[in-house]
C-alpha cells in the first residue's frame, strides 16, 4: 500500500498550485511523499474544459514531483457536505493514510472553496471511525484512518494565517506549476477566450504580493500561510522563527 505523508484535497485543479505548491515542493525536497486529489475537474470554469484541465493538472504534477494526482470527479459548483460525498473523501483518505491533509481556505471568494473545506474537515474526522465502512480497490474493506492534522491554505480572501512556511527557494517552481494551467491564467495563446478574474496579468502579481506580505512577517521573501481548527504545537521553540 502506498502511504502519503501529505495529501492535498482541494476542489479545483489549480487551487493546490495557488495555495500551497511552495509547501508541497519544500516537503518533497525533504523526502516526503506528497499527493493531490482534486475534488472536481473544474468543469464549470469559464475558460478551457474538463479535458484540458486534466492535462494541465497532469503537467503540473510532473513539475511538482507528486507521488500521485487523482480526481474524485465531484460535481463542480454543486457538491455539498453530504454523506454521499463524505464517503468518497473518506475512502481516499483511508487509501493514502496521510499524516497531514491540506485543503482549501475555510472561506473565500469562490463558494466551492469554503464548502470543500467543510467537506474535507468532516471526512477527515469521520475517516477515523471504524464503524463507517468503505471499500478500497478490489472491494476490500478499508481500515479506519484519521490524519494527525488538517491545514487550510489561503487563496483569494485575506485570512490571518496561524502558521507561515518559508517557500522562497521554491517560488519560481511554484509559478511554473501555476502556468501549467495555461487555460486559466494570463496566456497570450488564450486571448480569444473570455477574460476572468484569474486570467488578467495582474492576478499573478496579487498571488506574489500576498506571499511577499506573509514572507515579510517572518523575515523571508516568500511564504505560504495556513490556518488550522486545532491549536498547533512544535517540538521546541527553535522550530519557530
Ligand atoms: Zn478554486
Amino acid at each position: 500500500m502506498l502511504k502519503l505523508d501529505i495529501l492535498v484535497l482541494s476542489v479545483h485543479p489549480d487551487d493546490a498550485e495557488l495555495g500551497c505548491s511552495g509547501t508541497i515542493l519544500k516537503h518533497i525536497a525533504l523526502g516526503k511523499k506528497v499527493g493531490i486529489v482534486d475534488l472536481t475537474r473544474g468543469e464549470l470554469g469559464t475558460r478551457g474544459s474538463a479535458e484540458i484541465r486534466d492535462q494541465e493538472a497532469a503537467a503540473s504534477a510532473k513539475i511538482l514531483g507528486l507521488t500521485i494526482r487523482e480526481n474524485l470527479s465531484l460535481p463542480d459548483g454543486f457538491f455539498e457536505n453530504t454523506r454521499e460525498y463524505q464517503l468518497k473523501v473518506i475512502a481516499v483518505i483511508r487509501k493514502y493514510q496521510p499524516s497531514i491533509v491540506i485543503t482549501n481556505a475555510y472561506h473565500d471568494r469562490h463558494p466551492d472553496h469554503g464548502r470543500a473545506n467543510q467537506l474535507v474537515e468532516t471526512a477527515a474526522f469521520l475517516a477515523g471511525l471504524r464503524k463507517i465502512e468503505t471499500q478500497g480497490a478490489d472491494d476490500v474493506l478499508q481500515e479506519a484512518w484519521r490524519p494527525d492534522l488538517v491545514l487550510h491554505f489561503i487563496q483569494d480572501n485575506y485570512i490571518k494565517p496561524d502558521i507561515l512556511i518559508d517557500v522562497t527557494e521554491y517560488w519560481d517552481k511554484k509559478i511554473e506549476s501555476i502556468h501549467a494551467f495555461g487555460s486559466q491564467f494570463h496566456n497570450p495563446e488564450w486571448e480569444a477566450e473570455p477574460q476572468t478574474y484569474i486570467s488578467s496579468p495582474e492576478f499573478i502579481n496579487v498571488v506574489a504580493a500576498r506571499a511577499m506580505e506573509f514572507g515579510k512577517s517572518i523575515g523571508v521573501k516568500y511564504a505560504e500561510g495556513f490556518t488550522s481548527r486545532k491549536i498547533l504545537g512544535v517540538d521546541n521553540l527553535f522550530s519557530l522563527k
